[in-house]
């Protein structure tokens, strides 16, 4: 396990990695993708090599002593940004992954989505369902925890639904516990940003094959690679969830919010993501049975203010309002309470 104590001399060089690691540019002040809530974070930081490292880490930390996690820092809310002198436990070296039967691979949490998806594709497999459009980003543990859609969702439905259990793990006070796709507590995890003080060590996924000719390497074991952010300008996302048949709705809606979302935002294309239902959704969503519409509204912040992000996402929240079946996705996105709890650390 790499530790890096707060008082050592190197803590700013892996300030700069961690921030690298999602499009950022300082060694002084901790950030996330969003750049909007940041903090000159003093406090020790761990880069575990084992799931073990993890469980030994985990319960050695008391209920009063704040342990953050951290894959690659492409959510916005802050929340894996420690306050000041909490430590930080990083997943960027468990990178393992070991396959299981045919359709079902056992991977670490730090696992980029993005490489994990290149390397199966190589074996002539891949995963039913990935962010749309970046490589060098998310880890699939975030990517469960804080994203779970893309283009391939209107036929394989969330990832949460192929994501066939877990591993997880409270500080202090439990043994590592594994948690099943029919377990609720999966569920209040999904989508939920982060916000339950659990962590994840590992995941079994489903996948799918592109090319059944291929021998599948049943046991083989393989660590991948880190793929840095190549990101300079930060494309920033606020979702909003609606059932098909409100989609015209919320486009119309949409239109009407433009030109102040203009003001604060360099507007791209929404980005839409069809989800198809299929067994149930996450705790957020859980008053739909039907399919939905993901909105994603974009921009890149005309300046990286804390004002100018409150007025995005109040202009959003407007938005979610206007149309009474959308839903925001408020545990995983950056919204007002976000920025009123952490904003002040600055
Ligand atoms: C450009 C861009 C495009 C995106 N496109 C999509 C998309 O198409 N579809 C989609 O669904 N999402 C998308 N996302 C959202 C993305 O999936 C989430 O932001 C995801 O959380 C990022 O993963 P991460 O590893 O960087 O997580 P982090 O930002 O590091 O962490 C997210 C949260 O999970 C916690 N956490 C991280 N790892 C663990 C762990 N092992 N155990 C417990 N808690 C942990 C952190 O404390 C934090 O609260 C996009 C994001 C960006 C920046």
């Amino acid at each position: 396990m790499k530790i890096c104590a707060g008082s050592a001399a190197d803590h700013s060089a892996f300030v700069a990695l961690l921030n690298a690691a999602c499009g950022q540019d300082s060694n002084k002040f901790l950030t996330d993708y969003g750049g909007v809530i940041s903090c000159g974070f003093k406090g020790d930081i761990y880069i575990p090599d084992s799931n073990e490292e993890c469980y030994r880490l985990l319960s050695s930390v008391d209920s009063s002593d704040l342990l953050t996690y951290r894959g690659s820092g492409h959510s916005m809310h802050g929340r894996s940004i420690p306050s000041t002198r909490n430590r930080l436990l990083v997943t960027s070296s468990l990178r393992q992954v070991h396959f299981q039967e045919p359709g079902l691979i056992t991977v670490q949490a730090g696992v980029q989505i993005g490489v994990l998806e290149e390397f199966l594709n190589r074996l002539g497999w891949h995963l039913p369902v990935l962010p749309d459009a970046i490589k060098a980003g998310p880890t699939v543990a975030g990517y469960f925890l804080a994203g779970g859609f893309g283009s391939r969702s209107e036929e394989y439905g969330g990832f949460w639904e192929n994501v066939d259990s877990l591993i997880c793990c409270h500080p202090s006070h439990s043994p590592p516990t594994r948690v099943h796709h029919t377990d609720d507590l999966f569920w209040e995890l999904s989508g939920s940003g982060g916000s339950l003080d659990c962590f994840i060590s590992e995941l079994n996924l489903i996948i799918k094959p592109l090319d059944v000719s291929r021998i599948y390497p049943v046991g083989f074991t393989a660590s991948l690679p880190t793929l840095q952010s190549d990101t300079t300008k930060n494309i920033v996302w606020f979702t909003l969830f609606v059932p098909l048949t409100d989609q015209k709705q919320l486009f119309r809606k949409y239109k009407s919010v433009l030109s102040d979302l203009s003001k604060v935002l360099h507007l791209v294309s929404p980005r839409r993501a069809r989800i198809r239902f299929l067994t149930r959704y996450p705790l957020f969503l859980s008053e739909f049975s039907v399919d939905l519409l993901a909105f994603s509204v974009g921009g890149i912040f005309r300046n990286g203010s804390v004002q100018c992000a409150a007025t995005a996402c109040q202009i959003v929240r407007d938005l979610a309002d206007s149309v009474p079946t959308s839903v925001q996705y408020h545990p995983s996105e950056l919204v007002l309470e976000d920025l009123r709890a952490r904003a002040h650390v600055y």
